[in-house]
Order: C-alpha cells, then structure tokens, then sequence
C-alpha cells in the first residue's frame, strides 16, 4: 500500500502561536485554560499533566466563576460579554483568540450596527461560534441548507465560522437566498485561509488515492469536515485521532491511502500515523504474497 500526504496539513498559524504561549507559561497551576486549547486529546492530555486547570469543550464545568487568578483564553476566542464577567471577577487574561476569528467578530458586529440580521454559517455550540454570537443580539445559525428558513428580516448578513468548508458555506448561502428573494442578503466569506488550503490540498489528492486517513480530534470541526469531504467526493475516510486508532482490516484492498490533517494536529502525531500506515501497508503486503503462497 502506498502512502500519499496532503501538501498542505496539520498546524495552522493561530493553533501554533496559541501552543507558544502555553510553553512560555511558568505557572501552569495559576491558569485556567478556558475552554479546550485545541480539540486534540493528545494536547490536552500534556496540559494536565503540566498542572493547568481544564476547562471543558463547553467551556463549562466545576471551576465556573471560580477560575484561578489568571485565565487563558483560546484561539476559538469568546465573547467581549464574557471577556467583561471573567474581569469584573478580577481575573487577569493571557489572549490567544487568533485573529482570523477577531475577524469574524468585527465582521459580525459592524453587519449588525449596519443593521443587518447577522446569520452564522456553523456548528450551534461549537466554542468559536458561541463566540461570535455571543455579542448579538438576535443572531441566526445554520449548519446545513435544510435548516434554511424563510426570516423576516429585509437585510441578512452572512458570516461563516473560520472552520467550514467552502462548499458548505456556498450551498448554505445559495439556500438563503433561495429562501428570502425580498431580503437584501450580504455574504462575508469569512473561512480563514489554512482552512481553505488544507481543503484545496486535499481537492489536489483525492483522485490520486483510493482511501483517505484524517487525523484530528473527533471534536475538531476542521477535520471532520475534511473527511466529511472526502465521503462527500465517494472515497472512503477514517478519522483517527491518533495511530493507536487505526484497524489494519479496513485497509484490506487498498492501493493507495492518503493522508490528512486538521489544523489542531501535532506534527509528531502525523508522523506516527504515518508510520503506522507505512508498516500496515508493508505487512498487508507480506499478508497478500503469504496469502498467494497458500492458495499456489
Ligand atoms: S483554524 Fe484558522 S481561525 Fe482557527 S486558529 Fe487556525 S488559523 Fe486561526
């Protein structure tokens, strides 16, 4: 079996940066990190082990309202509102919101100071969109173009969170427009740039393999939306968070794997999927020629 890689995969810019300023971190047990850092176990699993205080996904949990001094908050970003509850607690924040997703905000909220209903393409409850609608006042969220609605609304402003796909986003606007011929829609793309390279590079490879391999968190929106693609385009994906969760029986048969991943994946956790895929193609090999021995 061979092994093809993306051209462009894992780290983006702002998960990187983010990762940066946790190593810098002197006192882990003093910061809460709210919310995950990144949806990738791997990652989450060092932070506590170096002693920061977890937050979970829903940025909810036994630690609300009684974060440690410092609070740390993520790349996906949050809400000036609940920016001001955690200072108003007199926590000092150390920011990582990347600034692809400040984009996101500023676009939103000058949409709705120009009096448009502001319509967020993206996962309800997703962190990074609890964000952006948390300033709102009457936003709308649409995941997927069935759940398009007639609004009464004559101006909706469209916004897309940084992680969707461009065909998504594309048939979600196309749904809205189709839906409210009298309302004055205007689209803000606002998908960030390594999301939509590491989309392209996989446009580039899939018709090169006969299966693809995606690794991300389970819960990292970028990547399930990769191998969502991917079934999309017929091919079959298996999204794995890391090596130990690849089953050598679902590559009986195929030629040609390539290989993927979301933006919140380390590098080393890439390399060992990959050889974890190199050694299941080299003994899937050995299988075969030992099968044909037999049957000769
Ligand atoms: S996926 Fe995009 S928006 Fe999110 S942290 Fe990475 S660069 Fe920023």
């Amino acid at each position: 079996m061979r092994v093809i890689r993306a051209d462009v995969m894992g780290l983006c810019f702002g998960v990187r940066d983010a990762l940066e300023v946790i190593d810098g971190i002197d006192e882990p047990r003093a910061v809460t990190i709210h919310g995950e850092l990144v949806h990738n176990e791997v990652v989450q699993r060092r932070l506590a082990g170096r002693g920061f205080v977890l937050k979970g996904e829903d940025r909810r949990g036994a630690s609300d309202g009684h974060e440690t001094p410092v609070v740390l908050i993520t790349a996906h970003g949050v809400s000036d509102r609940e920016r001001a509850r955690l200072e108003a607690g007199g926590r000092r924040l150390i920011d990582t919101t990347c600034p692809l997703v400040e984009r996101v905000h500023r676009t939103a909220r000058a949409l709705e100071s120009e009096g448009y209903r502001v319509v967020v393409i993206g996962r309800r409850g997703h962190v990074e969109v609890e964000g952006i609608v948390g300033d709102l006042s009457e936003p709308i969220v649409v995941e997927s173009e069935d759940e398009v609605a007639a609004y009464p609304d004559r101006r909706l402003g469209i916004v897309c969170q940084t992680t969707m796909t461009e065909d998504r986003a594309g048939r979600i606007r196309a749904a809205i427009v189709a839906r409210n011929p009298e309302a004055e829609v205007r689209f803000v793309d606002t998908i960030c740039l390594p999301t939509k390279e590491h989309q392209r590079a996989l446009d580039r490879l899939i018709e090169r393999v006969d299966a693809m391999v995606v690794v991300g968190g389970h819960n990292s929106n970028n990547t399930r939306e990769l191998a969502a693609k991917c079934r999309g385009r017929g091919k079959p994906a298996l999204h794995v968070q890391s090596a130990d969760e690849l089953d050598p029986a679902w590559f009986r048969g195929i030629g040609v794997v390539g290989l993927t991943a979301g933006t919140s994946t380390l590098p080393e956790t890439i390399e060992e999927v990959h050889r974890a895929l190199v050694w299941i193609g080299g003994d899937g090999e050995r299988l075969e020629v030992g099968l044909q021995r037999a049957g000769a």
